[in-house]
């Protein structure tokens, strides 16, 4: 057995069909009256749904977050913010709304509650990212790791093949990353183990009917283990080429994963062998690298 040290984050997680509805009595919970609502404007459906929810204690909204969080968004929405004397933000939708609601916990120090339609899996990490010009900065710090995350399986329901195979792919390499690198202590393995087999396993499920609730909830359960594994473990040389690539290129943040990741880890899986095999298992594959180049081929 090998010695390991660990130190988990602060999770507080809700999860499961419906959870959307608990959010006010959760709010009163944390004590929170102003939130301030942040989203995607191609997606403004789910900021309603919060207005619907909780009525006059949406205090101001931003519906205009944008993939890579650029700062001049960050710093437009946080003088609205701070306009609403909001007291929280609670982002509703991808990894680009629950960026935005990090770099306001990390620069207006508004607490973030997360609420995540897509499997990005950065609610469950303490990693925040902006963008200026041209360079993607990334770092972690504990306040941006939302106090509360409500996985609502319901909200993936819409999402497009276009996104949900994509982002999916995204947690998968978070998940496969952690799962070959030696300074992962073992929980973290495991965490990313059964990520990668959670993922694997719903993803085709998903892709044959969108509308396959379980298959959507295990989908989405795969994205928190493989976000839990990020936040609890470590980035690598895949995810730096991506931010790179991203923050210098502007190219798009999930399919620059799943391009990439095949050969991430096919680069990775001399020096692992014995890491890598365990991922072909999870994955249901001969090999790792090959079982993830078809499954993205699957995915077309
Ligand atoms: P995204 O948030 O940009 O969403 C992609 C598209 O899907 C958007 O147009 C959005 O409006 C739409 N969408 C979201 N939910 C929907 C739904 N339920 N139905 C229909 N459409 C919906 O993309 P993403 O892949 O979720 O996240 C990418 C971003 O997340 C990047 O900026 C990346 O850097 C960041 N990220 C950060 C971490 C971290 O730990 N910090 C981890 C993963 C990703």
């Amino acid at each position: 057995m090998q010695s390991f040290e660990m130190k988990m984050l602060p999770w507080n997680v809700a999860f499961g069909c419906g959870v959307l509805s608990t959010l006010p009595v959760r709010l009163d919970a944390l004590g929170f009256k102003r939130a301030f609502a942040v989203g995607t404007s191609d997606r403004q459906a789910g900021i309603g749904q919060l207005g619907a929810l909780l009525g006059k204690r949406i205090a101001g909204q931003f519906p205009r977050a944008r993939m890579h969080v650029p700062m001049e968004i960050v710093a437009e929405a946080r003088q609205l913010a701070e306009a609403a004397h909001a007291d929280c933000t609670i982002a509703i939708g991808g990894g680009s709304a629950t960026g935005l609601g990090k770099a306001l916990a990390l620069h207006a120090d508004l607490p973030l509650i997360a609420i995540p339609t897509t499997y990005a899996g950065s609610e469950m990490t303490n990693i925040w990212g902006v963008t200026e010009d041209g360079r993607k900065r990334t770092g972690r710090d504990p306040k941006v790791l939302p106090v509360l995350t409500l996985y609502d399986p319901e909200l993936t329901l819409g999402l497009p093949r276009t996104v949900t195979g994509p982002s999916a792919m995204n947690a998968l390499a978070q998940a496969v990353v952690n799962a070959h690198d030696r300074r992962a202590n073992p929980i973290t393995h495991r965490l990313a183990l059964d990520a990668v087999q959670a993922l694997a396993a719903a993803l085709p499920e998903v892709f044959a009917d969108e509308q396959n609730l379980a298959a959507r909830e295990r989908l989405l359960y795969g994205a928190c283990l493989a976000g839990a594994a990020l936040g609890a473990g470590v980035t690598s040389l895949h995810h730096r080429l991506c931010h790179t690539l991203g923050g210098s290129y502007g190219t798009p943040h999930a399919e620059t994963h799943t391009v990439l990741l095949p050969y991430t880890v096919a680069y990775a899986a001399p020096a692992v062998p014995d890491l890598m095999q365990a991922i072909a298992i999870a994955l249901n594959a001969q090999r790792a690298a090959s079982g993830i180049f078809d499954l993205a081929v699957h995915l077309g």
